[in-house]
């Protein structure tokens, strides 16, 4: 049904349904905020889960788990070809926990996680949280609200797309115990992919995004802040959230398919993640 597509399809698949609180207060809440982080500015909903003592890092035991956002059931969004979110995250997700061990992160995990959407946000928080977990990294691919999706046909099936906006996304929560080492990491990570000739989704601080606007922190290398998100607010280590790119885009989703823009993206991660256990020696 096409109603039910379309609501399948939008961005609210995507980052929305990863909150535990009511859409409008959640997102109201961030969007009128300054760009800048300021602490007097923070949610008073919800106290910091309680923090784990930042380690050192060596590499061999550095806990980093990397999460597929959504389930094979509560699958995100769907591309403008109709794969589902789920399916991406996984590949990339796949390969990033491959380079993270292949450069010595050996006790890297993938972490899958099953069941309806909200409940699978708490279990996959509290298998890093009890694994005491040293940092979490959410793998996500983006979407766009429905109100911007236009119709096309793509092998015989009604499809939805988008080609207004494309490029990758990372988000950190101020309700995060470890906020200033998942900036960091969010920002090493940034400059990584910003090096590798990729640019990031610049819509969401326009307008036109609405009630899906957050601020951004970081204007270089496309870094927003998103507190209510469960898997940045409960972890109890630094984490960070990475949408991979845009699979309502319709030129963007060949991209992701193919295996060089998921490689460069996994070598972005493994090189961010080379540079912030060096700052934590
Ligand atoms: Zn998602």
């Amino acid at each position: 049904m096409p109603q039910v597509r379309s609501i399948i399809a939008g961005l609210v698949a995507c980052l929305v349904a990863l909150t535990l609180v009511p859409m409008d207060a959640g997102v109201a809440a961030t969007a009128k905020k300054p760009a800048v982080a300021k602490p007097k500015s923070k949610p008073k909903s919800k106290p910091k889960p309680a923090p784990l003592p930042a380690q050192k890092c060596e590499k061999p035991k550095f806990r980093i788990f990397v999460d597929v956002g959504h389930t094979s059931e509560s699958f995100g969004a769907l591309s403008a070809r109709n794969d589902t979110e789920f399916g991406f995250n996984l590949r990339l997700a796949k390969l990033i926990v491959g380079r993270l061990k292949s450069e010595g992160f050996g006790t890297t995990r993938l972490l899958v996680t099953e069941g309806k959407a909200r409940s699978s946000l708490l279990k996959r928080v509290g298998v890093a949280n009890n694994a005491k977990a040293d940092f979490f990294l959410s793998v996500h691919h983006d979407s766009v609200p429905d109100k911007l999706l236009e119709e096309w046909e793509f092998e015989g099936a009604k499809s939805h797309f988008s080609d207004r906006f494309s490029g990758h996304s990372l988000f950190v929560s101020r309700q995060n115990p470890h906020f200033a080492s998942s900036v960091l990491f969010a920002r090493l990570l940034g400059k990584e992919m910003k090096e590798r000739g990729l640019h990031y989704a610049t819509q969401y601080t326009m307008p036109i995004m609405g009630r899906y606007r957050h601020p951004l922190l970081d204007k270089d290398v496309g870094v927003y802040s998103y507190d209510q998100l469960v898997v940045l607010s409960r972890t109890r280590s630094a984490a960070v959230l990475l949408e991979g790119g845009s699979i309502i885009n319709r030129d963007e989703e060949m991209a992701l398919n193919a295996p060089e823009r998921h490689g460069l993206i996994a070598a972005a991660v493994a090189d961010a993640m080379k540079e912030f256990c060096e700052r934590r020696r």
